[in-house]
């Protein structure tokens, strides 16, 4: 169940597809596709790790996240081209998980990468080579790999072959491209808010409080009612957990749903409208706090609460659902979580 839950949740951020595609024009370029959700306002998916925001404005262009490697920022600089001319001058990371972050090293000192003052601490002291999550996400891809080519040589049917194809690239490329990976922290930081105005266009960066980690930053357009999440809201998508402050995540949606929004981009996962979305992933970051919290008090492990938890439940709202069970980084975070509560 471990290794299932874990290779979907890699399959789908090296994936990671839009179906709200249909109702947005859409111009596809050599690695990511872009949506045309605003006017100079473009969700780009296709690449490795994170989807990514393209903010067109007057002068130059704002990338929200970049990607998990060089190659992938470098990917979708050129498949940019496609859709503007004008230079990248500004990036944000929403948070410091190297599939948001390690694409920044391509940009030239001409650029300002924001991020909350979090995610610069994170990136210069948290070793973040060798900790969860690029640890274990990036560790299986040899495994995966030879699970995908022993699939693709069984598989009969064209379309599911394709596809197996595809993931086997993508999967090839990734594994090539973390060779080249130096992470590199943000070189602009703010604390709470910091409002960017380019020429007509009003950009937010908002910190709402703790969540999905201790500072992730949503990317807010009040006058084109898009909100950008980060990993913090992915939708129908579970968002990983290892790093996360599960009360203050429920609070901080709590904050979000109070902005006036009528469209959400998640760093993963496809976007969405409805704020219902939301409250039915506070819902389950709250049901899988109160089984973990239960069986630690039983004295099961925390791998074994991983096992047992059982969100079924909530497989309604959350596709990758198939059986009891959760993600073992997510359930050890909360042993991890309680027991710092517990200090204070
Ligand atoms: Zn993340």
């Amino acid at each position: 169940m471990k290794c299932f839950l874990l290779s979907i949740w890699i399959a789908l951020t090296v994936l990671a597809q839009s179906t709200l595609g249909q109702n947005f024009p859409v111009t596809q370029g050599k690695v990511y596709k872009f949506e045309k959700v605003a006017d100079g306002v473009y969700y780009a998916t296709g690449g490795a790790g994170s989807n990514n925001v393209v903010i067109v404005n007057d002068l130059d262009v704002m990338l929200v996240d970049d990607g998990s490697t060089p190659a992938a920022a470098r990917a979708l600089l050129a498949d940019l081209r496609l859709v503007t001319t004008k230079p990248v001058r500004t990036v944000v990371n929403t948070h410091f998980h190297y599939d948001h972050t390690d694409g920044n090293s391509v940009f030239g000192p001409e650029v300002e990468i924001i991020a909350h003052q979090y995610v610069r601490n994170a990136i210069l002291n948290f070793d973040v080579m060798h900790r969860e999550p690029y640890l274990t996400s990036t560790g299986v891809l040899p495994s995966q790999i030879e699970a995908l080519k022993k699939q693709v040589e069984q598989e009969r049917f064209a379309d599911k072959l394709a596809l197996l194809t595809k993931q086997l690239s993508d999967a090839d490329a990734l594994r090539a491209g973390l060779k080249e990976v130096k992470p590199v922290p943000p070189n602009v930081t703010y604390d709470s808010k910091l409002v960017i105005f380019k020429g007509s266009r009003e950009i937010q960066l908002l910190f709402l409080g703790r969540g999905h980690t201790g500072g992730d930053t949503f990317v807010y357009l009040p006058k084109e009612k898009i909100i950008c999440t980060g990993d913090e809201e992915e939708g129908s998508r579970v968002a990983y957990m290892g790093d996360a402050f599960f009360d203050e995540w429920i609070v901080t949606l709590e904050e979000l749903k109070k902005l006036d929004f009528n469209l959400v981009l998640g760093g993963h996962g496809m976007p969405f409208r409805d704020k219902a979305v939301i409250t039915a992933f506070q819902a389950y970051l709250k049901d899988i706090v109160e089984q973990a919290t239960a069986l630690r008090k039983q004295g099961v492990s925390a791998d074994d609460a991983a096992k047992r938890v059982d969100l079924t439940k909530h497989a309604k709202d959350f596709p990758q659902i198939t059986g009891p069970g959760a993600e073992v980084r997510g359930v050890r975070r909360i042993y991890e979580w309680l027991a710092e509560k517990e200090k204070k």
